[in-house]
């Protein structure tokens, strides 16, 4: 399936809470393997892809760390 929306984290801001992980319906989100500058594991895009535009996670994020995009028809037809 193409990319239909950009989802955007900050990595650094993210304190791991795990609330856009519960109330993301497809599963797109997951947890980084890496540290951040605070110590947390940041939450990462795992499924792109899955992605519906929804913007639960961006609404639910108690520290706005996430923004969702819509890709461009003909970026994602060509992606
Ligand atoms: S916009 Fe919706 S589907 Fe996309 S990552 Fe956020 S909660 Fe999940
Ligand atoms: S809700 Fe925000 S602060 Fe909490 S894990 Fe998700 S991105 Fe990080």
């Amino acid at each position: 399936m193409k990319k239909r929306f950009e989802v955007l984290i900050n990595g650094e801001h993210c304190k791991a809470c795990g609330v856009c992980l519960e109330f993301c319906p497809q599963d797109v989100l997951g947890v980084s393997e890496q540290r951040n500058k605070a110590g947390f594991y940041p939450v990462e895009v795992k499924k792109p892809e899955e992605c519906t535009g929804c913007g639960h996670c961006a609404l639910m994020c108690p520290d706005a760390c996430i923004e969702i995009y819509r890709v461009p028809m003909e970026e994602s037809v060509q992606s």
